[in-house]
């Protein structure tokens, strides 16, 4: 994970880098970093441990002027978050610095090699390595900085972003990526000549000052310098022609808008953010679903074999969704499996197989490896993820973009129900395709899609006032979650949700299969929230929640409006409006996040950055 940014250009770089620095925070927050050239040309550098404000305060007080700079914000994974760890990292002659995002996976034999060389290293890192890489190929092959940086990555094996600076040479900036994102902005110089270079882990750090974009490809190398110079090649030295593009994201999307938290902005704007999502793509007077991602592939679709859904988190429970709608609707065998098994375990992968990568992000590791072991296999593949652009968007043959607007908080929410709806718009797209449901069946579940989002905004109503309920349940040191059917990964998404930010252990099981063990964990103190919409399995789920009752446990539900049975039954009951079996997790989950939400901020969690968490996981 990581957030990196970068600048180089007439600008004093401090501010730039420092306010990027805190866009980029959900992808790391235990230690941050920076390094300037002066005018002089003196390269300081200055580390915290501790969000990107310990840093700001660690500066306060130095001089951090300079036209050029990089900057970094880390989630470890190679030694522990200190000040020490904390990037940038400097060659042995501390002329070099460099910020990382990725993962070194031969560190160890670089850096007993770098030390027979008399090379000294002062972290834990795998990152240091690599900046004594450089700085090893400049002198051994007496090269400048840019060809020891192709030298040094050719010999790396792992993922990386890259930025470096060099202290002998003030008017070049250099970065790489592998594996990990990054982004070029370019700018205009206040004379309005030369350009001026931005770099970042995403387009958020970039945005104010330039929407023209050059998303830096696999193995790709670029130097930029302060005649406004950019110089693209790939690990081999040829040149590639950079493509500039055009930034679909306004800076007030960036704010919190005037809630406490990203987190609960996000579960608010669900409503909306899921119109924007359907709006083009469902249109109810035609009866009809357009997804342009399967227009020009409907034959894979419709002779698809199976579906395999590769998925990570969050975005593995919404997969699971989206397995019981198209199997329902579009009668294809659908297959959710965990990115980061199936990427190492040689699964069988037939060439008329469609494997789906669901990730927000877009650039979730393992996920993106599980879909290029399909490619290889030679399988068909779809991307569903939200940043527009991101390395999964490109790496698949055709998908769907979530356009739910950029999602900051890292428990995830307006993005799982964007990919709820969205699975749902692609399983009505192959029911169409494949005639697999009557007419009757795909207009009605046409019109009630619709509804989906106004139904969204009554729950958001209906149950907004739950932070003193929410109260009562700081004491508890487990929950469980239960739910059959659709909502049995609702109940998964809605335990995910609490451990995240309130860390307090929680399960989610498929209802009936509690008394097959769990139950026995069920004493006066457990809660359980059951999902038990007055549903297909509802006398089932009333059942179970009975037998929760006879032990004691406590009962928090999700049920429909006018409900009465379950309600009685009930410690404390959330409503939410009648609809469709299938579309119940998108307005079953919403009590759930606020839920969670309120809990954490009652136990004084720092919601919007739980502890060991990053929202964009680019790491295995
Ligand atoms: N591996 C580097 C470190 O531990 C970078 C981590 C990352 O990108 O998440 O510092």
């Amino acid at each position: 994970m990581c957030g990196i940014v970068g600048y180089i250009g007439d600008q004093q770089a401090y501010p730039v880098l420092i306010k990027g620095l805190h866009r980029l925070e959900y992808r790391g927050y235990d230690s941050a970093g920076i390094a300037l050239i002066n005018e002089k040309g003196d390269l300081s550098c200055y580390k915290a441990k501790g969000k990107v404000s310990a840093l700001e305060a660690a500066v306060s007080d130095k001089d951090v002027t300079g036209t050029i700079g990089i900057a970094h914000t880390r989630w470890a994974t190679h030694g522990e978050p200190n000040e020490i760890n904390a990037h940038p990292h400097f060659s042995q002659s501390r002329n070099l610095a460099l910020v990382h995002n990725g993962i070194i996976e031969n560190y160890k034999s670089l850096r007993s090699m770098l030390s027979s060389h008399g090379r000294t290293f002062c972290s834990e890192t795998d990152t240091e390595v690599l900046v004594q890489l450089v700085e090893y190929m400049q002198e051994s092959h007496d090269c400048n900085l840019f060809t020891a940086t192709q030298l040094a990555l050719k010999n790396v094996v792992g993922a990386y972003a890259i930025a470096i600076l060099d202290k002998n040479n003030p008017d070049t900036l250099v970065c790489a990526r592998k594996g990990s994102p990054l982004i070029i902005g370019v700018g205009k110089n206040e004379d309005g000549k030369n350009p001026e270079f931005y770099l970042g882990s995403d387009a958020t750090p970039i945005i104010e000052y330039t929407d023209q974009v050059i998303y830096l490809q696999e193995e790709e190398i670029a130097l930029m310098n302060r005649a406004g110079d950019l110089t693209i090649t790939n690990l081999a030295n040829v040149k590639q022609t950079p493509q500039l593009s055009t930034l679909q994201l306004s800076l007030d999307q960036l704010e919190k808008g005037g809630y406490p938290h990203f987190m609960l902005k996000e579960i608010w704007e669900q409503p909306d953010a899921l119109r924007t999502c359907i709006r083009g793509r469902l249109n109810v007077s035609n009866k009809d679903v357009i997804l342009s991602g399967i227009i020009d592939h409907k034959e894979k679709f419709i002779n698809a074999r199976r579906i395999i859904i590769c998925a990570c988190g969050t975005s593995w429970h919404s997969a699971l969704i989206g397995k019981y709608f198209i199997e329902e609707a579009a009668q294809i065998p659908v297959e959710v499996e965990y990115a980061s098994e199936f990427r190492y375990r040689n699964p069988v992968i037939y060439p008329d197989d469609v494997v789906i990568a669901v990730s927000q992000s877009g650039e979730t590791a393992d996920t993106l490896a599980a879909i290029q072991l399909a490619k290889q296999k030679g399988a068909f593949l779809y991307g569903i993820c939200n940043v527009i652009g991101s390395s999964i968007a490109r790496a698949t043959d055709s998908g769907t973009y979530l356009h739910v607007g950029p999602e900051i908080g890292v428990a995830s929410t307006k993005a799982f129900t964007g990919q709820v709806i969205t699975l749902a718009l692609l399983g009505l797209a192959i029911a169409k395709e494949k005639h697999s449901l009557s007419d009757e069946m795909f207009h009605m579940l046409i019109d009630e899609l619709e509804m989906i989002p106004d139904k969204m905004q009554w729950t958001l109503e209906h149950n907004k006032d739950i932070a003193s309920f929410a109260q009562m349940f700081t004491y508890a040191k487990n929950f469980i979650y239960l739910g059959r059917g659709y909502n049995y990964p609702v109940a998964l998404e809605g335990a995910l949700k609490l451990k995240e930010i309130s860390y307090i252990h929680a399960e989610g099981y498929p209802a009936a299969e509690m008394k097959h063990g769990p139950i026995a964990l069920i004493d006066e103190e457990m809660p359980v929230v059951v999902i038990a919409p007055k549903k297909g399995m509802y006398d089932k789920i009333v059942s179970n929640i009975q037998e929760i009752k006879s032990r004691k446990g406590k009962i928090i539900s999700v049920v429909t409006e006018g409900d009465t049975v379950v309600r009685d039954m009930s410690d404390y009951c959330f409503v939410i409006p009648d609809t469709r079996d299938c579309y119940v997790p998108m307005l079953a989950v919403i009590p759930l996040q606020l839920l969670s939400y309120y809990v954490a901020v009652a136990k004084g969690r720092n919601v919007d950055q739980p502890r060991n968490l990053a929202k964009s996981v680019t790491v295995e």
